[in-house]
Order: C-alpha cells, then sequence, then structure tokens
C-alpha cells in the first residue's frame, strides 16, 4: 500500500475511466491513484461496471484498494442527479437492465444533440464523437467535447461546456434514466450501499431539495457525498446537516475524470469510518479489494 498521509488512509470514493468520460483507462486510473499516494480509490463510471475488472487486476498490481461502484444518471423534475452506488452485485438482473436501458438512450440522444449542433453550424459529426468513445463505454457529452478537441475547434472540454453543452443550451437533450428513488431502490435491492453524488451542485434548478433527500433516505439511501468541489462552505455544512439529521454518512471524493477536469486524484477523501459503514449496509456480494 502507499504512503498513509499523517497515519490516516486517503479514500477518494469517485472517479472515472475511459469505460465513461475518464481520458485514463482503468489500469491508468489505479497507477494514477497510486502515484497520488491514494489507498483506497472507487472507480464509479457513468451508468456501467464495465471496467470493474480491469480494475481489479491493476489494484491488485499497485497495492491500491479498490471499491467497485457506479455513477447513476437519474432524472427529477428536469433536474439531473447523480447517485453512486457502491458495492452492487454486478449481475442483478435489474440494475443491470436499467444502466443498459440508459446507455442506449445515451447514444440516441448523443445522436440527437449532434444533429442539432450540425444543423446550427457547428462542424461536427456523430461519427467522430462515436470515434471518441472506447468500445463498450457510456457515451457522454464529454465525448462531443473531445470530439471536437480532435477536430480542432477548441482546446479543452470546459470551453465545449460552456459554449454549447450545459443542460440549458438550445442543443441538450435529454437520455432515459430512472428517478432517484428508484434509483435507490435498484441499487439497494442489487446489494449496493447508494450515496448521493454532489447533491448541492449549483444548477439551473438550484440543486435536490431536502425534501427528495428525505424521501432517498427512507428508500435506503446510505450517505451524502459533502467534500467535492462543487461544494463551497455552504454546501458542506448544509449536506453534512442533512445527513446528521437524515442519519447517513458523509464522504468525500475527487470526482477524477483524468485530464478531462481540472479535479486531482485525493483531492476530497472519506473517512475509515464512513467506508466502514458503507462496507456495512451491502450485502457483500461484492466486497471492498484490498491489497
Ligand atoms: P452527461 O453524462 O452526458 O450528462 O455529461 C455530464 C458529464 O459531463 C459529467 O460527468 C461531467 O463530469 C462532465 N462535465 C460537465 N461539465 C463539464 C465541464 N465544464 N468540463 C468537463 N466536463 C464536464
Ligand atoms: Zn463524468
Ligand atoms: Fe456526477
Ligand atoms: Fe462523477
Amino acid at each position: 500500500m502507499s504512503t498513509v498521509r499523517g497515519g490516516a488512509p486517503v479514500i477518494d470514493l469517485h472517479a472515472h475511466s475511459t469505460v465513461s468520460d475518464g481520458t485514463e483507462t482503468p489500469s491508468q486510473l489505479l497507477a494514477s491513484a497510486s502515484a497520488a499516494g491514494v489507498n483506497v480509490l472507487a472507480i464509479t463510471d457513468h451508468d456501467t461496471v464495465g471496467g470493474w475488472d480491469e480494475a481489479a487486476a491493476a489494484a491488485a498490481e499497485h497495492g491500491v484498494g479498490l471499491v467497485r461502484g457506479i455513477e447513476v444518471s437519474c432524472t427529477w423534475r428536469y433536474a439531473s442527479v447523480h447517485l453512486l452506488g457502491y458495492l452492487t452485485d454486478p449481475h442483478d438482473p435489474d440494475l443491470t437492465a436499467a444502466l443498459a436501458r440508459a446507455r442506449e438512450s445515451r447514444a440516441t440522444r448523443l445522436q440527437r444533440m449532434v444533429d442539432k449542433m450540425a444543423a446550427d453550424g457547428i462542424p461536427v459529426t456523430y461519427d467522430e464523437v462515436l470515434a471518441q468513445v472506447a468500445p463498450g463505454a457510456t457515451p457522454g457529452r464529454p465525448h462531443i467535447a473531445d470530439a471536437l478537441i480532435a477536430s480542432g475547434v477548441i482546446a479543452h472540454r470546459d470551453e465545449a461546456f460552456r459554449e454549447w453543452l450545459t443542460d440549458d443550451s438550445p442543443y441538450y437533450v435529454g437520455h432515459w434514466s430512472p428517478d432517484p428513488i428508484q434509483a435507490v431502490e435498484l441499487v439497494r435491492a442489487a446489494g449496493g450501499s447508494p450515496v448521493v453524488a454532489h447533491p448541492f451542485t449549483r444548477t439551473r434548478s438550484g440543486g435536490l431539495t431536502d425534501d427528495l433527500l428525505e424521501r432517498m433516505a427512507e428508500a435506503g439511501l446510505v450517505g451524502l457525498e459533502a467534500f467535492h468541489r462543487d461544494h463551497g462552505p455552504e454546501e458542506i455544512a448544509r449536506a453534512t446537516a442533512l445527513a446528521d439529521r437524515l442519519g447517513l454518512v458523509v464522504t468525500g471524493s475527487s470526482d477524477y475524470h483524468g485530464s478531462g477536469k481540472l479535479n486531482r486524484l485525493g483531492e476530497n477523501t472519506t473517512t475509515p469510518e464512513a467506508l466502514a459503514v458503507i462496507e456495512a449496509r451491502s450485502s457483500g456480494v461484492t466486497q471492498v479489494l484490498r491489497p
């Protein structure tokens, strides 16, 4: 295991690979985690468990602990909600079916977004976008940005998001996704521990309401990701107070996307106590891998 800073292990419970919209393969991601001094990393690709096996082999090779997870895209009253699901059974039929449906709908939706952009003179084709998606990976808006980078239109993903890709852009098209309460139930039924990702990210809709989070807690939610770069002191305080009131743990993570975002591995972390609750509340079908 890599160096433990100040005696406490560095636990980072949210990171993406090329199996969704990160820029590093699962193997490269675990190598980066090791180099960054992360002791336990969660791989949480959008709507897929496709990176788990490669990540597990690389975690063993690099001496990094691994929490296998997913980040489920959900929709609530036209707002997007992201739910982390840790340690689910990768063969659970209902969760597997929901994730497959979301991935298919994501592909159709990207094609429609690209068509709208092209019709408006933005030089991008769906084939160019598909060339940016690894085989079998979950396609997302960052791959449209990558196609525009590949053809020299922009230099960084962030420019594409600022110009064309936000939720309130005229080119935005949604995709099928479960509602957040359904998603909590799906993750629970698959033996996993659900945690709301960056609950108070500032969005057009103002983020999640306490009322929805209460209902998710009743459905079996385990935690709130309080420590995330999208949260300032106010959002962290709100998440911590709400977690206390609802009996949830708080977690922290980098939400690393390789070179696709500024987020650095280990920039926010989770306590061993919170990870222990996440483990204890899961069925044990999928275990935390420790070196
Ligand atoms: P989608 O999954 O297609 O809805 O796209 C959302 C993804 O885009 C999220 O996972 C974010 O990580 C990524 N994203 C959002 N804003 C930006 C940005 N400004 N720069 C790079 N990536 C972004
Ligand atoms: Zn992402
Ligand atoms: Fe997210
Ligand atoms: Fe994420």
